[in-house]
């Protein structure tokens, strides 16, 4: 038996105010590539460097692209057991809010309520022109354009070198700072804000679990780091969890 999944279990459970940041590893298990996993280069791109400004000022066509191949990754993809397990515990109130880097929507596709989405969307569109935002129903076809001006639209997601939306993230500043837990999955923590996230829990005293394969600048602060996959590591917490209940 894992001695750190019965610990995360107890602290888990014990918690008064836990709070979840999950990254692109949560969504791994459902098919959808991290961007800096060997899986996540597309054609002969380094995804990091198509999701920016540059990028799509360079060559939008190929940014819509690589956007396109994406969606329709997405679109087929489902929740995977860790997303399930999240909702399951926002239910019984364990969890208070869930922050996520992810653009893909399978948290929300849990029906997962408290959720404050860091990096946007990847159906949402917004014009490059004027203020029009709309989210498109199937994956990109060529560069979209505004309905209102003719203009080409862009992802409403937020590329590398952009800022956050600062409502946006005083929301997860002001939830992580009420935590005594969190739960980190999946996030290789070096994009900040977010990556920032742990160390104000770490700040106020409070305990973090990490769920990654590897190490991460989150597992040196953290009171209890499970190297496994977050669906595998979600499983054997909720179990351990369950088998206490009873
Ligand atoms: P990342 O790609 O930088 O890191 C992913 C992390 O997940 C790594 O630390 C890796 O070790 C870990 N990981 C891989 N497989 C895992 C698994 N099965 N279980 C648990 N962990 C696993 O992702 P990031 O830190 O989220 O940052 C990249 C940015 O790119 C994000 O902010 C996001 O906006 C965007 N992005 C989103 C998606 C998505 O929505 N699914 C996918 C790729 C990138
Ligand atoms: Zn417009």
């Amino acid at each position: 038996m894992d001695k750190n999944i019965l610990k995360a279990a107890e602290l888990i459970k014990n918690s008064e105010y836990l709070v979840i940041l999950t990254g692109a590893g949560i969504s791994a298990e459902s098919g959808i590539p991290t961007f800096r996993g060997k899986e996540g280069f597309w054609r002969s791109y380094n995804p990091m460097e198509l999701a920016t400004p540059y990028a799509f000022k360079r060559d939008p066509k190929l940014v819509w692209e690589f956007y396109s191949y994406r969606q329709k990754i997405i679109k087929n993809a489902k929740p995977n057991d860790a997303h399930k397990i999240i909702k399951e515990w926002e239910d019984k109130g364990i969890v208070k809010t869930v922050v996520t880097q992810n653009v893909d929507g399978l948290h929300e596709r849990t029906g997962l309520k408290n959720i404050i989405r860091l990096h946007g969307y990847i159906w949402g569109v917004k014009c490059t022109k004027c203020t029009y935002h709309g989210v498109l129903d199937e994956p990109a076809e060529g560069i979209p354009k505004c309905p209102d001006c003719g203009e080409m639209l862009r992802p409403d997601v937020v590329w590398f070198g952009e800022s956050l939306d600062p409502v946006v993230i005083n929301k997860a500043f002001t939830e992580f700072s009420k935590a005594d837990v969190g739960l980190i999955i999946g996030t290789s923590a070096v994009v900040y804000p977010a990556a920032e996230l742990p160390f104000v829990i770490m700040r106020n005293g409070g305990k973090i679990i990490e769920i990654n394969p590897d190490r991460t600048p989150v597992t040196d602060i953290s009171t209890i780091s499970i190297h496994k996959s977050a669906a595998e590591a979600m499983r054997e917490i909720n179990q351990k969890m369950k088998a206490r209940e009873s």
